[in-house]
């Protein structure tokens, strides 16, 4: 049980309030160009204990436990920082999360905790984002994550479907109570959009092979990789459900949204996924069909959409020494919903941004490549399901774009390969899987979901939010069929 109890500590709170804040020590955008390096260095310890002791440790209720996902104890943890114990600040995190790693580098903290901060109503809110990756990976580096606590087998085996971090939360939360774990992953190899998604300059490839590593080794999870489950020669749900205890679905939602406009399959038209992945890991960790590489160097490239995967088709494009890279996105730039960070160093390497635009035609040269496409302006109407004000086009503001190549970066969707062969399964009418909210439990006794495959395409921060509420009822679920109470 996690305890938010802070009654005990003595805290200065005015003089908190008055330390100057420590910027993010990002890489200058001309340096960060020539690699695929993390774009930031992380705080060192004197850094860490000073930004940490910003936080002025707000008695009930806390805003920033409030606004993760989580629910980390954001004060407890930085308190031990501020003392200089980094090691048992960064297990504070632990006891809620085990992603600090990635969650300090990946998770949009001005929309949830730091947007939280009561610092930040006066100044820069503390950055508890750069203090959880710094803490993390200081512990990582030095110490390594704390041993697994030495349980009984239990002998009952759990089936988990997809590597992504769902997945691998699940699988960790389960493994550590003495079930036996195997992790189905349809790519070569596991970590799901950590790998197969999230550029290296955001999340170093590093972070999560260590994470899959422990479970491996010190968890004794099994990894099977290059198995699509209920594709054609590999196992069913139903036979899952029929071998194993219980059956975890952390399947995400990748597969790429169409525009459905004139030209989309012309060569040079890539969708963000094939783009990404062909451009951020080495040939071999691809299919044998999919490792041929865009031809990026002196082009011109526009990119579709205004998310986080568009932010990193814009800033993979500029490492890839693209001559002139624009963000063509539909609606204006408060709409837009990458993460500001994310937008703000894509603009500083060089990315143009075209708001209020829509592609309405992809026209090809006479290599038969796309060579240019058409847009036409939009204005705001009103706001539609999503809360966002929605794009109406402007007739008559048509005009051309030359490009060399584009990135459709516009949305995903969860595959629809269950919905085929498993009609039981109950799907909304998106193809999202429908689950009880507080236990993640599906149609099926004994079948969970969580991730992006249940809130449709998200964050890391809350499919771990989902898989870990699925991963308590799986356990209290196997314990039942074990004991029988
Ligand atoms: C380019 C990009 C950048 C992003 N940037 C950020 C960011 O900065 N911050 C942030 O918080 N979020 C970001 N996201 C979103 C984040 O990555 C996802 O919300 C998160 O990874 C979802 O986790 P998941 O475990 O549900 O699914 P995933 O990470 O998608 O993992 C699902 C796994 O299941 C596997 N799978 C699917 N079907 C099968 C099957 N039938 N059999 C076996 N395996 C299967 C897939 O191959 C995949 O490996 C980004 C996403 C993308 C695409």
């Amino acid at each position: 049980m996690v305890s938010y109890d802070i009654s005990h500590l003595r805290v200065d709170r005015k003089s908190r309030a008055k330390i100057p804040a420590n910027d993010i020590p990002y890489r200058p955008a001309e340096e960060r160009l020539n690699d695929f390096e993390e774009a930031f260095h992380l705080y060192d310890l004197d850094t860490i204990k000073v930004e940490a002791s910003r936080c002025i440790i707000c008695r009930a209720p806390q805003p920033c436990v409030e606004a993760c996902p989580l629910h980390n104890n954001i004060p407890l943890a930085l308190w031990h920082m501020s003392q200089g114990e980094i090691i048992e600040g960064i297990r504070v995190f632990h006891q809620t999360s085990g992603f600090s790693e990635i969650c300090g580098r990946v998770c949009p903290q001005e929309r949830l905790c730091e947007g939280a901060c009561v610092i930040g109503k006066l100044r820069d809110p503390v950055h508890i984002g750069m203090l959880e990756a710094s803490a993390a990976t200081y512990e990582r580096e030095t110490v390594g994550y704390p041993e697994p606590p030495q349980v009984a087998p239990t002998g009952q085996k759990v089936a988990v479907i997809g590597s992504g971090p769902a997945g691998l939360l699940v699988a960790e939360r389960l493994a550590k109570l003495g079930h036996s774990i195997t992790v189905y992953e349809a790519w070569p190899n596991p970590g799901g959009l950590l790998v197969y998604g999230i550029p290296n300059f955001k999340l170093d490839k590093e972070i999560p092979r260590y994470k899959i590593r422990y479970l491996e080794e010190k968890l004794g999870v099994k990894f099977v990789c290059n198995t699509r489950i209920c594709a054609e020669g590999n196992p069913t749900l139903d036979d899952l459900i029929e071998e194993y205890d219980a059956v975890f679905l952390g399947t995400g939602a990748e597969i790429d949204a169409s525009m459905r406009v004139p030209g989309e399959d012309l060569p040079g038209v890539y969708h963000a996924t094939e783009y990404l992945v062909k451009l951020n890991l080495p040939p071999e960790m691809l299919p044998p069909g999919m490792r041929e590489k865009p031809q990026v160097e002196g082009k011109r490239v526009a990119v579709i959409g205004g998310g986080d995967t568009a932010m990193d088709c814009l800033r993979t494009s500029l490492r890839m020494k693209a001559k002139e890279v624009t963000c063509v996105y539909r609606r204006s730039e408060v709409e837009m919903p990458a993460g500001l960070k994310d937008k703000h160093l894509a603009e500083e390497e060089g990315a143009h941004f075209e708001y209020l635009t829509v592609p309405t035609k992809f026209i090809p040269g006479e290599d038969g490549r796309v060579a240019a496409m058409e847009c036409i302006r939009m204005r705001l109407g009103e706001p539609d399901e999503s809360g966002r004000r929605r794009p109406i086009p402007i007739e008559g503001t048509e005009f051309t774009i030359d490009v060399d190549l584009v990135v459709l970066a516009i949305g995903y969707w969860p595959d629809p390969i269950f919905k085929k062969t498993e009609p039981w399964l109950e799907c909304d009418k998106w193809g999202l899987i429908k689950v009880d909210p507080e236990t993640g439990e599906t149609s099926r006794e004994g079948l969970y979901a969580g991730g992006d495959n249940v809130n449709g395409p998200d964050l890391v921060v809350t499919a771990l939010a989902g898989a870990r509420k699925a991963a308590e009822a799986m356990a209290e679920y196997l314990e039942k069929k074990r004991t029988g109470r």
